[in-house]
């Protein structure tokens, strides 16, 4: 039965993963020409933008984290819907296998990897029946750093500087600009929220993750709704919160809000943040062969517009000439005179660390000198080559605030002297860079496979009993761009920014 429904999800998640859909292409681009690109917004969005035409152009992830694979499916009635779920199972494993999806399912309890992102909950697969005699998948792939900036508010409530927001949409309002300026560059700005005003606080939730299957171009049917989603995409694109947080025009590129009856107790408003790698796309399929007949949000085989000239993509990194050039192992003195703003090129050796080696680190010495060393928060995708080595095949960063608890313990610990992540940290690492004479640079969350790019090679690993993303990779890097956002001075670009921005929300407040 259904011949070729397999190989069609195969293709769906191996496209879904490596490109981006039209309409996110354009409101990025749209991103980029709005911002001068000597700036650090206009970097982050060159890279973007490069990271993006690379992608698609070696069919690798666009993105590191690539995310909970959620699948929408309509079928006819009297399909079988078991042994559809079945087969769009062994296509998620089968994708991973081919390292287009990063094994990315955890044991809650146990901490344990099951490598090829099945597990219990694992992929999310939804359907539904219709009259039409063809089978409809979408799927989206929604990465852990821009889900962690989900918000759930219950009206009435009190907001940061926005104040009381009423159970009205202008209430609903606030809480969308809030969840925004919350998100500061967490979530990977510019980013797109879908919200669902009413249900429960699971169906609520769930509704605001469906909106994220419309296109961002789209317009509202209810005009009511249409009137919130324009006055959101307003008055978030003045909060100068900007690509990653460094400031900038866009912090938005999509507000698509829906609606379900609530509780007359209850006044949710659920709100799914999706960042920049805004990887959704959809296939109808021949409901008696399971053959691709069409693609959802793109014009079929037809290839992507590239978003960049093949001269601008060959040129790399945009350098403005005031670059600082660092090599690992780091002292204090080169340190000490790094300062916020600085755009630094990053070359030698870097190890990556994240949830699980910092846990790690707090009660085991580190498997290797981290002495002047350089720590990247990143999860790659690595796979083995034929000669047995391994090589990164994606390697953007990983959000940083998670490590917040024990950042500066590790620091005077082992002497690292650089941390780079994305998002910025808080008030505790920020001291701790103070004490301990070092540097949190920013890199472009999502640019994995620019960032692969500036990897020579790898030169081992520890830790492997973490899994792929949680190991301790070594790796040996050329020109690895970021930016300084926290410096040893006790300076932070995050803090500023979102003090700034909070300035501009609170004339939202109406
Ligand atoms: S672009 Fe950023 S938020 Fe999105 S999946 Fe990648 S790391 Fe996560």
């Amino acid at each position: 039965m259904l011949p070729h429904f397999l190989e069609s999800i195969v293709q769906l998640i191996t496209r879904t993963s490596t490109d981006l859909p039209p309409d996110v292409r354009k409101a990025m681009g749209l991103a980029l020409h709005a911002e001068e690109p000597a700036t650090r917004a206009g970097q982050a969005l060159t890279i973007i933008a490069q990271n993006i035409d690379q992608a698609a152009s070696c069919e690798g992830p666009i993105c590191q984290d690539t995310g909970m694979p959620t699948f929408e499916v309509k079928v006819p009635v009297g399909a079988d819907q078991i042994w559809m779920k079945a087969r769009i199972r062994e296509a998620v494993a089968e994708a991973t296998r081919r390292g287009k999806l990063r094994p990315n399912s955890v044991d809650s309890i146990t901490g344990e990897n099951s490598g090829d992102n099945l597990g219990p909950g694992t992929p999310i697969v939804h359907f539904e029946q219709w009259q039409k005699d063809e089978i409809e998948v979408k799927l989206i792939l929604k990465g852990g750093g821009c889900e962690n900036t989900n918000a759930q508010y219950a009206l009435p409530a009190d907001l940061d500087h926005l104040g009381r927001a009423d159970r009205t949409l202008d209430g609903v309002r606030k809480c969308i600009l809030h969840a925004v300026w919350k998100a500061q560059g967490k979530g990977c700005a510019p980013g797109a929220v879908g919200v669902c005003i009413g249900g429960d606080r699971t169906s609520g939730y769930l509704h605001a993750k469906e909106q994220l299957f419309r296109t961002l171009d789209d317009t509202n049917p209810d005009p009511r709704l249409a009137a919130v989603e324009d006055a959101v995409m307003d008055a978030a694109n003045q909060l100068t919160v900007g690509p990653m947080g460094f400031g900038g025009k866009t912090s938005l590129i999509g507000c698509k809000i829906g609606a379900l009856n609530r509780l007359p107790a209850s006044f949710f408003v659920s709100i799914a943040y999706d960042c920049w790698a805004f990887r959704r796309l959809g296939v109808t399929l021949d409901a008696s062969t399971g053959a691709i007949a069409s693609w959802l949000y793109r014009e079929g085989e037809t290839p992507s517009a590239p978003m960049l000239t093949p001269e601008q993509l060959a040129s790399g990194f945009p350098r403005t000439g005031r670059e600082v050039r660092l090599r690992a192992p780091l002292t204090d003195e080169q340190v000490r005179a790094l300062k916020v703003g600085d755009v630094v090129l990053v070359s030698g050796r870097m190890f990556t660390g994240r949830d699980a080696v910092h846990a790690h680190l707090m009660k085991h010495d580190p498997p290797v000198d981290l002495r002047g060393g350089v720590l990247y928060h990143c999860g790659p995708v690595v796979a083995k080559t034929g000669d047995g080595n391994w090589r990164v095949t994606a390697a953007g960063p990983t959000t940083s605030i998670r490590e917040e608890p024990y950042q500066a313990d590790i620091l005077k610990r082992y002497g690292v002297r650089v941390v780079i992540g994305k998002g910025g940290m808080g008030a505790k690492t920020l001291a701790g860079l103070k004490e301990s004479g070092a540097v949190y640079l920013n890199a472009v969350g999502g640019a994995a496979q620019f960032y692969a790019r500036c990897i020579d090679r790898v030169a081992g690993v520890s830790l492997m009993e973490f899994g792929t993303p949680e190991a301790m990779w070594h790796l040996d890097v050329t020109d690895f761009p970021a930016i300084v956002t926290m410096d040893a001075h006790g300076n932070s670009l995050h803090r500023d920014i979102e003090q700034a921005s909070g300035v501009v929300l609170a004339e939202q407040r109406g």
